[in-house]
């Protein structure tokens, strides 16, 4: 910039190569006069973060994959960029001096980097909900001794964000969270027992990460947005319903007191909610669809069943034990999840190993990071033996 003032906004994004980060990259790179990139951060992904890395040019590139630096450094030689990799160097990405951070790692891997963030005071677009199931109360916490901002990035989070009048808290009656229901709304419990991976992760609105998908079709999804929505809005668990909304149009609701509901309406695409949390307090453009609602025709809602989705049960009732249990639900919940996308169980089982991983857990009060990550490994050796043990489902 030959000396002249940057002013230009510094950018971190945790997750860069996701269907998340993908999106948040393709919005920063529009606009290299608004934005210019500190860090980007990946699992293993090499040639797709390098290529991001030569587009945006960050100041620092990190694999959380040692096995993959070698190879990430040999792609971006001469380019003058930072290279590392481990978990050490996800969080040393997270410390860089950047303004707005993406937080966009999938699972409780994203906690550690997305708290190196909160503790520096930075504005942090949260997609990453795992961290806030994990542990919300400590890092809500943190966020106001920090005074960090949290911008959810979450489609329903964002929708709520957007229409909660936050000066007349006190005339909220509740939210609402809308689902889609995912793939599998309309099976029966016979066809969802031999559900694979490939149907589990085509949904029918929204193009997301794999884990997502699978969490939408078990509506693992829904529960962890419940506890996620809990945490962000300080609404206590019985005052947030959840509806079936097979067209993901609305993509959540907040009623008043004097019968007011707000609703928040758009296509169903993960660049709205990230160019909101991007521009805010602003609206900045986005390139999605534009909503057509006499194209789409009709919107329609029903109740979540619960014995079709039994995490739904299982996510709230994590909510109202507390301590430690939405830490062993999430979890429970990753495991699963992995091991049912490779095939080791099937996809009712995901619900199973997390309710048993859940019944096998002492319940634990949570007063420090430290003690979350405790509690997160030890619910994970503790559902692997499960499904090691298993075949009795
Ligand atoms: P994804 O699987 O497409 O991407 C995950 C990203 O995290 C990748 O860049 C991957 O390399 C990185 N990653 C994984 N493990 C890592 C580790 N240990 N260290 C560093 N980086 C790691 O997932 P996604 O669909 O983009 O979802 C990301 C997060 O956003 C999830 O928490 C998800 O629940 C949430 N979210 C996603 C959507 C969506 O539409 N995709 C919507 C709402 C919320
Ligand atoms: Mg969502």
């Amino acid at each position: 910039m030959n000396g002249a003032q940057d002013n230009r906004r510094g950018i971190t994004i945790l997750g860069s190569t996701g269907s998340i980060g993908k999106n948040t990259a393709e919005l920063i790179e529009a606009r290299p006069d608004l934005y210019r990139v500190e860090a980007l951060v990946a699992n293993s992904s090499v040639d797709l973060l390098a290529d991001q890395a030569r587009r945006l040019k960050p100041r620092m590139v990190v694999v959380a994959e040692e096995g993959a630096y070698g190879a990430l450094r040999d792609a971006l030689g001469g380019t003058g960029i930072q290279v590392a990799a481990g978990a050490g160097a996800v969080v040393e990405a997270a410390q860089l001096p950047a303004e707005w951070v993406m937080a966009a790692i999938v699972g409780a891997a994203g906690l550690a980097p997305t708290m190196a963030a909160v503790r520096r005071g930075a504005v942090i677009g949260l997609a990453n909900k795992e961290c806030l199931v994990c542990a919300g109360s400590l890092m809500m916490a943190e966020v106001a001794a920090h005074g960090a901002t949290l911008l959810p990035v979450d489609s329903e989070h964002s929708a709520i964000f957007q229409v909660l009048d936050a000066d007349q808290r006190d005339t909220v009656e509740k939210i609402v969270l809308t689902a889609s229901g995912g793939p599998f709304r309309s099976r029966t419990l016979d066809e969802m027992a031999s559900m694979t991976p490939e149907q589990a992760v085509a949904h029918p609105n929204w193009s997301m990460g794999a884990k997502i998908s699978v969490d939408s079709a078990t509506m693992m999804n829904k529960g962890l947005e419940l506890i996620e929505a809990h945490h962000l809005f300080a609404m206590p668990e019985d005052r947030i319903d959840i509806v079936v909304h097979p067209q993901s149009v609305i993509h959540s609701m907040v009623s008043y007191v004097d019968g007011s509901v707000l609703a928040q309406l758009g296509s169903p695409d993960m660049r709205t909610p990230i160019a909101y949390a991007l521009g805010w307090p602003k609206r900045i453009y986005a390139p999605a669809p534009r909503l057509d609602l006499t194209a789409i025709g009709q919107l329609t809602f029903e109740a979540p069943d619960p014995i079709r989705f039994p995490a739904l049960r299982l996510a709230r009732r994590a909510l109202q034990t507390g301590g430690s249990a939405p830490t062993v639900l999430n979890a429970a919940n990753e495991v699963a999840v992995q091991a049912f996308l490779s095939r080791s169980i099937g996809f009712l089982d995901i619900a199973k190993v997390v309710e048993q991983t859940l019944e096998a857990t002492e319940n634990a009060a949570l007063s420090s990071i430290e003690d979350v990550l405790a509690q997160d490994r030890c619910a994970r050796d503790c559902a692997w033996n499960i499904i090691k043990r298993g075949r009795g489902f």
